[in-house]
């Protein structure tokens, strides 16, 4: 599985996700610590952020692992906004390593990371048929792909995750399919098959496994629904 996280509250820097904590997303890329698939994240990595003078996310995606590029520190320290998503990736066998597999995947103004595997039969049914069009042959980016045609289509953000999770598992029994999901002014993820951690603070911080040893980390429980807003955190089971 790979690694994510996101953070929703006041402007903070990417590096805030990444690099500060002991054990960000830095650290985490090649020693996880609640990581049951996969040992290491190093088949690339993706940065996710909102800032108010453009009018849709920025990106930034690289196929290879965050330790190796010189530039990520920098960019990861200078970047800073209210909404951020961060991500680091164990590629599935089989699955391409480019930068269009790797997440976050983008669609207007959301983003959206995948933890997890699931086969692209069991997805296909909810991306064909719709105006979808996958960036990559990865199964994250189906999945994106199917989340991403019924957001636009005015399909509530929860109702669009519960949807297309449901439909995916009924058609592979062993998906994994931990979702973490953006807008810019709301954080949405869903648990099924792997970890998921809250952090509340002057906002909240949401990750694969905690990003560092503060006490305050809270479980999320499997096959649930997290929606953050500024206005707080609601887990619901789907
Ligand atoms: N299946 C996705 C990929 O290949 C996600 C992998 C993961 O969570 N480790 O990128």
């Amino acid at each position: 599985m790979c690694r994510h996280a996101a953070w929703l509250g006041p402007p903070r820097s990417l590096a805030s996700l990444v690099s500060d904590p002991e054990h960000g997303l830095l650290r985490q890329s090649y020693a996880p610590r609640l990581q049951r698939y996969g040992t290491v994240n190093a088949d690339g990595f993706g940065f996710g952020w909102y800032d108010a003078a453009l009018p849709g996310p920025v990106r930034y995606r690289r196929a290879v692992p965050i330790w190796a590029d010189a530039n990520m520190p920098g960019l990861a320290a200078a970047a800073r906004s209210s909404c951020l998503l961060a991500a680091v990736r164990s590629a599935t066998t089989g699955m391409p390593v480019e930068e269009t597999a790797t997440a976050p995947f983008a669609d207007g103004r959301w983003l959206l990371s995948h933890n997890g595997r699931v086969r692209r039969e069991a997805v296909r049914p909810l991306v064909t048929g719709v105006d979808a069009d996958p960036e990559s042959a990865c199964d994250s980016a189906w999945l994106a792909s199917a989340v991403f045609a019924r957001l636009r289509d005015g399909v509530p953000l929860a109702d669009a995750l519960s949807l297309v999770v449901c439909e995916a598992a009924e058609g592979d029994r062993h998906a994994r399919l931990n979702l973490l999901v953006t807008g810019g002014a709301e954080v949405a993820a869903v648990t099924w098959g792997d970890t998921l951690f809250t952090h509340l603070e002057e906002g909240v911080l949401v990750s694969s496994e905690p990003l560092d040893d503060r006490p305050g980390w809270r479980a999320v429980p499997d096959r649930s629904l997290l929606l953050a807003s500024p206005d707080g955190v609601a887990v619901t089971p789907i």
